[in-house]
Protein backbone atom coordinates (compact mmCIF):
# COMPACT_ATOMS: atom_id res chain seq x y z
CA UNK A 1 0.00 0.00 0.00
CA UNK A 2 1.59 3.64 -0.72
CA UNK A 3 2.05 6.03 2.40
CA UNK A 4 -0.95 8.00 3.44
CA UNK A 5 0.13 11.70 2.97
CA UNK A 6 -0.96 14.72 4.58
CA UNK A 7 0.75 17.58 4.16
CA UNK A 8 -1.04 20.65 5.34
CA UNK A 9 -2.04 20.59 9.21
CA UNK A 10 -1.90 23.23 12.23
CA UNK A 11 -1.20 23.15 15.83
CA UNK A 12 -1.70 25.63 19.11
CA UNK A 13 1.35 27.15 17.81
CA UNK A 14 -0.69 28.76 15.57
CA UNK A 15 -4.46 28.60 15.31
CA UNK A 16 -4.99 25.43 16.23
CA UNK A 17 -5.95 23.53 18.57
CA UNK A 18 -4.37 20.20 19.46
CA UNK A 19 -0.82 20.68 20.77
CA UNK A 20 1.90 19.22 18.53
CA UNK A 21 2.13 16.24 20.38
CA UNK A 22 -1.87 16.00 20.43
CA UNK A 23 -1.74 16.74 16.94
CA UNK A 24 1.01 13.63 15.62
CA UNK A 25 -1.02 11.42 18.27
CA UNK A 26 -4.47 12.08 16.30
CA UNK A 27 -2.65 11.66 12.79
CA UNK A 28 -1.35 8.44 13.49
CA UNK A 29 -4.52 7.04 15.02
CA UNK A 30 -6.05 8.41 11.39
CA UNK A 31 -2.68 6.39 9.81
CA UNK A 32 -1.42 9.67 8.07
CA UNK A 33 2.29 7.60 7.39
CA UNK A 34 3.65 11.24 6.20
CA UNK A 35 2.76 14.65 7.87
CA UNK A 36 3.41 18.07 7.73
CA UNK A 37 3.19 20.66 10.06
CA UNK A 38 2.47 24.06 9.12
CA UNK A 39 1.61 26.53 10.87
CA UNK A 40 1.09 29.90 9.77
CA UNK A 41 4.18 32.20 9.97
CA UNK A 42 5.84 30.17 12.93
CA UNK A 43 7.94 27.04 13.31
CA UNK A 44 7.65 26.73 16.76
CA UNK A 45 5.77 23.39 16.72
CA UNK A 46 8.40 21.74 15.09
CA UNK A 47 10.80 20.34 17.15
CA UNK A 48 7.99 19.11 19.91
CA UNK A 49 5.86 17.16 16.96
CA UNK A 50 9.09 15.58 15.61
CA UNK A 51 10.16 14.05 18.75
CA UNK A 52 6.57 12.26 18.98
CA UNK A 53 6.09 11.52 15.65
CA UNK A 54 9.45 9.89 15.67
CA UNK A 55 9.33 6.80 18.05
CA UNK A 56 5.62 6.29 16.20
CA UNK A 57 7.22 6.15 12.96
CA UNK A 58 5.85 8.34 10.89
CA UNK A 59 6.52 11.11 9.07
CA UNK A 60 6.94 14.73 10.13
CA UNK A 61 7.75 16.80 7.41
CA UNK A 62 8.58 20.40 8.68
CA UNK A 63 6.61 22.91 7.59
CA UNK A 64 5.17 26.37 7.75
CA UNK A 65 2.07 28.38 6.06
CA UNK A 66 3.77 31.93 5.18
CA UNK A 67 1.43 35.09 4.69
CA UNK A 68 1.90 36.95 1.74
CA UNK A 69 0.20 40.21 -0.04
CA UNK A 70 0.13 39.67 -3.45
CA UNK A 71 -1.15 42.84 -5.21
CA UNK A 72 -4.51 43.48 -2.80
CA UNK A 73 -5.00 39.57 -1.79
CA UNK A 74 -3.48 37.50 0.79
CA UNK A 75 -2.27 34.27 -0.34
CA UNK A 76 -0.41 31.67 1.54
CA UNK A 77 2.49 29.88 0.48
CA UNK A 78 3.58 26.60 1.93
CA UNK A 79 7.47 26.07 3.14
CA UNK A 80 7.56 21.58 2.51
CA UNK A 81 10.80 20.55 4.17
CA UNK A 82 12.26 23.81 5.57
CA UNK A 83 15.22 23.56 8.07
CA UNK A 84 13.66 25.46 11.20
CA UNK A 85 17.09 26.47 12.29
CA UNK A 86 17.33 28.59 9.19
CA UNK A 87 18.08 32.33 10.14
CA UNK A 88 16.93 33.82 6.73
CA UNK A 89 13.82 31.97 7.19
CA UNK A 90 13.43 32.75 10.81
CA UNK A 91 13.71 36.72 10.53
CA UNK A 92 11.47 36.92 7.75
CA UNK A 93 9.02 34.98 10.58
CA UNK A 94 9.93 36.85 12.85
CA UNK A 95 8.57 40.25 11.04
CA UNK A 96 5.39 38.74 10.27
CA UNK A 97 4.76 37.58 14.00
CA UNK A 98 5.70 41.37 14.97
CA UNK A 99 3.00 42.48 12.52
CA UNK A 100 0.89 39.60 13.57
CA UNK A 101 1.02 41.18 17.16
CA UNK A 102 0.45 45.20 16.51
CA UNK A 103 -2.38 44.06 14.45
CA UNK A 104 -4.11 41.64 16.81
CA UNK A 105 -3.78 44.81 19.49
CA UNK A 106 -5.33 46.42 16.92
CA UNK A 107 -8.26 44.03 16.19
CA UNK A 108 -9.05 44.68 19.91
CA UNK A 109 -9.23 47.93 19.99
CA UNK A 110 -11.27 48.16 17.04
CA UNK A 111 -13.87 46.10 18.33
CA UNK A 112 -14.05 48.25 21.64
CA UNK A 113 -14.78 50.70 19.99
CA UNK A 114 -17.37 48.72 18.18
CA UNK A 115 -18.81 48.04 21.73
CA UNK A 116 -17.10 44.97 22.29
CA UNK A 117 -14.76 44.79 25.10
CA UNK A 118 -12.06 42.68 26.29
CA UNK A 119 -11.31 40.39 22.54
CA UNK A 120 -8.08 40.91 22.58
CA UNK A 121 -7.46 39.86 26.20
CA UNK A 122 -9.48 36.57 25.22
CA UNK A 123 -7.97 36.17 21.88
CA UNK A 124 -4.12 35.96 23.67
CA UNK A 125 -5.86 33.65 26.37
CA UNK A 126 -6.69 30.81 23.80
CA UNK A 127 -3.25 31.86 22.02
CA UNK A 128 -1.55 30.69 25.07
CA UNK A 129 1.77 32.44 24.74
CA UNK A 130 1.47 31.63 20.78
CA UNK A 131 0.91 33.90 18.10
CA UNK A 132 -2.91 35.53 17.59
CA UNK A 133 -4.33 35.27 14.52
CA UNK A 134 -8.20 35.73 13.70
CA UNK A 135 -9.29 32.45 14.39
CA UNK A 136 -8.38 33.02 18.53
CA UNK A 137 -10.60 36.30 17.97
CA UNK A 138 -13.10 34.27 16.49
CA UNK A 139 -13.17 31.34 19.11
CA UNK A 140 -13.45 33.79 21.85
CA UNK A 141 -16.30 35.90 20.23
CA UNK A 142 -18.47 32.88 19.83
CA UNK A 143 -17.52 31.84 23.32
CA UNK A 144 -18.61 35.10 24.39
CA UNK A 145 -22.10 34.83 22.56
CA UNK A 146 -21.67 37.62 19.97
CA UNK A 147 -21.83 35.10 17.23
CA UNK A 148 -23.07 31.73 16.60
CA UNK A 149 -20.38 30.25 15.15
CA UNK A 150 -16.71 30.94 13.55
CA UNK A 151 -18.13 31.99 10.32
CA UNK A 152 -20.47 33.64 11.54
CA UNK A 153 -17.67 35.73 12.84
CA UNK A 154 -15.58 36.25 10.09
CA UNK A 155 -18.52 37.37 8.32
CA UNK A 156 -20.08 40.08 10.77
CA UNK A 157 -16.69 41.14 11.96
CA UNK A 158 -13.48 40.13 10.74
CA UNK A 159 -13.48 40.88 6.87
CA UNK A 160 -13.03 43.81 4.81
CA UNK A 161 -15.49 46.76 5.91
CA UNK A 162 -17.00 45.15 9.31
CA UNK A 163 -15.24 46.46 12.27
CA UNK A 164 -12.80 44.58 13.27
CA UNK A 165 -11.05 44.19 9.95
CA UNK A 166 -7.73 45.23 9.82
CA UNK A 167 -6.15 45.96 6.55
CA UNK A 168 -1.79 45.16 6.29
CA UNK A 169 1.01 43.72 4.43
CA UNK A 170 2.13 40.58 4.98
CA UNK A 171 5.34 39.65 3.28
CA UNK A 172 6.00 40.20 -0.69
CA UNK A 173 5.70 36.74 -2.86
CA UNK A 174 9.44 37.28 -3.73
CA UNK A 175 10.99 37.71 -0.34
CA UNK A 176 8.61 34.55 0.65
CA UNK A 177 9.85 32.42 -2.06
CA UNK A 178 13.81 33.08 -0.99
CA UNK A 179 13.05 32.47 2.47
CA UNK A 180 11.76 29.05 1.90
CA UNK A 181 14.32 28.11 -0.73
CA UNK A 182 17.34 29.35 1.45
CA UNK A 183 16.05 26.81 4.14
CA UNK A 184 15.65 24.06 1.72
CA UNK A 185 12.46 23.87 1.66
CA UNK A 186 9.66 23.29 -1.84
CA UNK A 187 7.35 26.40 -1.87
CA UNK A 188 3.75 25.56 -2.55
CA UNK A 189 0.53 27.53 -2.94
CA UNK A 190 -1.87 26.69 -0.18
CA UNK A 191 -5.58 26.01 -1.03
CA UNK A 192 -5.22 27.67 -4.72
CA UNK A 193 -9.12 27.46 -5.26
CA UNK A 194 -10.17 29.42 -2.02
CA UNK A 195 -8.85 32.83 -3.16
CA UNK A 196 -11.69 33.63 -5.18
CA UNK A 197 -9.80 34.76 -8.36
CA UNK A 198 -10.51 34.62 -11.68
CA UNK A 199 -8.99 31.47 -14.16
CA UNK A 200 -6.30 34.35 -15.80
CA UNK A 201 -5.84 36.03 -12.45
CA UNK A 202 -4.68 32.60 -10.86
CA UNK A 203 -2.38 31.35 -13.76
CA UNK A 204 -0.64 34.50 -13.54
CA UNK A 205 -0.31 34.40 -9.33
CA UNK A 206 0.87 30.89 -10.77
CA UNK A 207 3.31 32.13 -13.14
CA UNK A 208 4.91 34.26 -11.11
CA UNK A 209 4.99 31.86 -8.09
CA UNK A 210 6.76 29.71 -10.53
CA UNK A 211 9.15 32.35 -11.99
CA UNK A 212 10.09 32.61 -8.06
CA UNK A 213 11.13 29.42 -8.23
CA UNK A 214 7.79 28.02 -6.83
CA UNK A 215 7.07 24.08 -7.71
CA UNK A 216 4.09 23.11 -6.76
CA UNK A 217 0.15 23.86 -5.45
CA UNK A 218 -2.15 22.16 -3.68
CA UNK A 219 -4.90 20.37 -5.77
CA UNK A 220 -6.43 18.70 -2.93
CA UNK A 221 -7.58 20.36 0.18
CA UNK A 222 -9.90 20.14 3.01
CA UNK A 223 -10.90 23.48 2.02
CA UNK A 224 -11.53 22.12 -2.30
CA UNK A 225 -15.09 20.97 -3.16
CA UNK A 226 -15.25 18.05 -6.39
CA UNK A 227 -15.22 21.19 -8.57
CA UNK A 228 -12.11 22.89 -7.35
CA UNK A 229 -10.07 19.50 -6.89
CA UNK A 230 -10.13 18.89 -10.85
CA UNK A 231 -10.37 22.71 -11.71
CA UNK A 232 -6.82 22.65 -9.83
CA UNK A 233 -5.74 19.23 -11.30
CA UNK A 234 -6.18 20.57 -14.67
CA UNK A 235 -4.18 23.86 -13.64
CA UNK A 236 -1.45 22.33 -11.83
CA UNK A 237 -0.84 20.02 -14.76
CA UNK A 238 -1.01 22.91 -17.59
CA UNK A 239 1.33 25.17 -15.45
CA UNK A 240 3.83 22.01 -14.80
CA UNK A 241 3.34 22.19 -11.06
CA UNK A 242 4.04 19.23 -9.00
CA UNK A 243 0.18 18.58 -7.07
CA UNK A 244 0.35 18.32 -3.14
CA UNK A 245 -2.51 17.15 -0.78
CA UNK A 246 -3.39 18.23 2.50
CA UNK A 247 -6.25 18.41 4.79
CA UNK A 248 -5.92 22.01 6.52
CA UNK A 249 -6.51 20.54 9.75
CA UNK A 250 -6.79 22.96 12.73
CA UNK A 251 -8.45 20.74 15.24
CA UNK A 252 -11.48 18.24 15.68
CA UNK A 253 -14.00 20.99 16.54
CA UNK A 254 -14.40 21.38 12.36
CA UNK A 255 -15.32 17.72 12.33
CA UNK A 256 -15.90 17.90 8.03
CA UNK A 257 -12.03 18.33 8.32
CA UNK A 258 -10.11 14.88 9.06
CA UNK A 259 -6.54 14.03 9.39
CA UNK A 260 -5.41 12.39 6.29
CA UNK A 261 -8.98 11.61 4.78
CA UNK A 262 -7.95 12.75 1.84
CA UNK A 263 -9.43 12.28 -1.76
CA UNK A 264 -6.32 10.88 -4.26
CA UNK A 265 -4.92 13.64 -7.03
CA UNK A 266 -6.71 12.87 -10.00
CA UNK A 267 -4.79 11.01 -12.88
CA UNK A 268 -1.90 12.64 -14.95
CA UNK A 269 -0.96 15.08 -11.51
CA UNK A 270 3.04 14.26 -10.37
CA UNK A 271 2.64 14.33 -6.91
CA UNK A 272 5.37 16.23 -5.04
CA UNK A 273 6.99 13.56 -3.11
CA UNK A 274 7.74 12.39 -6.05
CA UNK A 275 10.16 15.45 -7.10
CA UNK A 276 13.66 15.81 -6.42
CA UNK A 277 13.04 18.57 -4.04
CA UNK A 278 11.08 16.43 -1.92
CA UNK A 279 12.89 16.28 1.52
CA UNK A 280 15.00 13.13 1.83
CA UNK A 281 14.18 11.17 5.38
CA UNK A 282 17.60 10.49 6.24
CA UNK A 283 18.41 13.80 6.73
CA UNK A 284 18.07 17.10 5.17
CA UNK A 285 18.63 18.25 1.57
CA UNK A 286 22.24 20.36 1.19
CA UNK A 287 21.21 24.01 1.27
CA UNK A 288 23.13 27.15 2.09
CA UNK A 289 22.43 29.14 5.02
P1 LIG B 1 -5.04 35.26 10.07
O1 LIG B 1 -3.89 34.56 9.42
O2 LIG B 1 -4.80 35.59 11.49
O3 LIG B 1 -5.55 36.42 9.27
O4 LIG B 1 -6.23 34.20 10.13
C1 LIG B 1 -6.54 33.45 9.01
C2 LIG B 1 -7.13 32.11 9.46
O5 LIG B 1 -8.48 32.29 9.83
C3 LIG B 1 -7.15 31.09 8.35
O6 LIG B 1 -5.97 30.36 8.36
C4 LIG B 1 -8.31 30.22 8.71
O7 LIG B 1 -7.89 29.24 9.65
C5 LIG B 1 -9.24 31.16 9.42
N1 LIG B 1 -10.33 31.67 8.56
C6 LIG B 1 -10.23 32.61 7.61
N2 LIG B 1 -11.45 32.86 7.06
C7 LIG B 1 -12.32 32.06 7.69
C8 LIG B 1 -13.73 31.83 7.60
N3 LIG B 1 -14.48 32.51 6.73
N4 LIG B 1 -14.28 30.92 8.42
C9 LIG B 1 -13.51 30.25 9.30
N5 LIG B 1 -12.19 30.41 9.44
C10 LIG B 1 -11.61 31.30 8.65
MN1 LIG C 1 -5.70 28.89 9.97
MN1 LIG D 1 -4.36 29.00 4.63
MN1 LIG E 1 -3.67 26.28 6.75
Amino acid sequence: MSPRYDLHSHSLASDGTLSPAELVAAAHTASVDVLALTDHDTTAGIAAAAACARPLGMRLVPGVEISVSWGSQTVHVLGLGIDPDCQILQSGLAELCAFRGWRAEEIGRRLARAGIGGCYEGARKLAQGNIVSRTHFAHYLVAAGYAASVRDVFKRFLVNNKPGHVAGQWADLEAVMSWITTAGGMAVIAHPARYNMTASKLRRLVGEFRECGGIGMEVVSGSHTRDNITAMAALSRNEGMLASCGSDYHGPENPWVRLGELAELPAGCRPVWESEHWPNPAGRRQHHQ
